[in-house]
């Protein structure tokens, strides 16, 4: 076997804000038999940034409806909720640097701002792009807010786009054949990588995690393809690797729909309960 630091490092990334479904087991089995045929090390890590929504139950019956599947992993497991202090190390580094900025409008009244405004550009999430101005306020009025108002530490893309000169692209293996794709951080908009009480966003730390672990193949589904033009960017402007990227088909329900962890009916303790078997899943799944 080759030495560790040499081979490929795939990882599953679940959040613990529900059961696992089909669409997971598809990630799961693709990363795993990835990480196999490619003699690599299959990590797991626990993405449970969002207090509100992630439950110790969930991440229990993550490592359960992995261990049924036939999945194993290395450990220690990383747990995103034990990282935040690294996290806003990053963010005020960022800030420092001019490529972050506090935003103070709450969620109404960027509704409001961009009711008056439209038509008015969206992400790729259906976020609409900031329409506030809290990145001209001066270095004086920013210090002041900053304490007493909650706020959003959004990335400023124009200054981040200029801070990389080359236009940015990555690896993607998805659909059968390895080609470069284009990334397009512009149709994010200046994008939030932190809150004033969670110093991370998906964005800031999937980044930062599949750096620090030394990530070689993120293997996801197609829903974050988009995403990967922002997480590009960010690799650029931290000075990051990027890895190679697979995104994956998705699993769709009977109507054409993206599972969600809101429909019970596909959850995999479900299905083990229904007297399904690791193989009727992978039959499910399409492997
Ligand atoms: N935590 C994300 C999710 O559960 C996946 C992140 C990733 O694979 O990049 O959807």
């Amino acid at each position: 076997m080759q030495p560790a630091s040499t081979r490929p490092v795939f990882r599953f990334a679940p959040s613990p804000n529900g059961y696992l479904h089909l669409g997971h087991a598809l990630s799961a089995l693709t990363n795993y038999e990835q990480a196999r045929a490619a003699g690599g090390r299959h990590l797991l890590r626990i993405e449970d940034i969002d207090p509100t929504r992630c439950r110790p139950e969930f991440e229990a019956a993550i490592y359960e409806d992995l261990h049924w599947l036939g999945i194993d992993w290395e450990e220690p497991v990383r747990r995103q909720s034990e990282h935040f202090v690294e996290y806003a190390v990053v963010l005020a580094r960022l800030e420092r640097d001019g490529l972050v900025y506090p935003a103070y409008e709450s969620r109404a009244e960027i509704a409001r701002l961009v009711a008056e405004r439209a038509p008015w550009p969206h992400d790729p999430d259906g976020a609409p792009f900031y329409p506030g101005a809290s990145h001209e306020l001066s270095s004086g009025e920013r210090a002041r807010r900053r304490i007493n108002e909650p706020f959003a530490l959004r990335l400023d893309l124009a200054k981040a786009l200029a801070r990389v000169s080359k236009s940015i692209s990555w690896t993607e293996t998805g659909d059968g054949d390895t080609h470069e794709v284009t990334a397009t951080p512009e149709r994010w908009g200046d994008v939030i990588l932190g809150r004033k009480e969670t110093p991370a966003s998906y964005h800031l730390s999937v980044v930062l995690d599949d750096a620090l672990q030394g990530i070689t193949h993120v293997v996801r589904g197609f829903d974050l393809y988009e995403a990967t033009s922002v997480h590009r960017l960010l690799q650029e402007i931290l000075g990051l690797p990027a890895p190679v990227y697979h995104h994956h088909r998705l699993v769709l329900d009977t109507d054409g729909k993206k599972l969600s962890k809101r429909d019970k009916s596909t959850t995999l303790r479900e299905l083990r309960a229904a007297g399904l078997t690791p193989a009727d899943v992978r039959r499910a799944v399409g492997l």
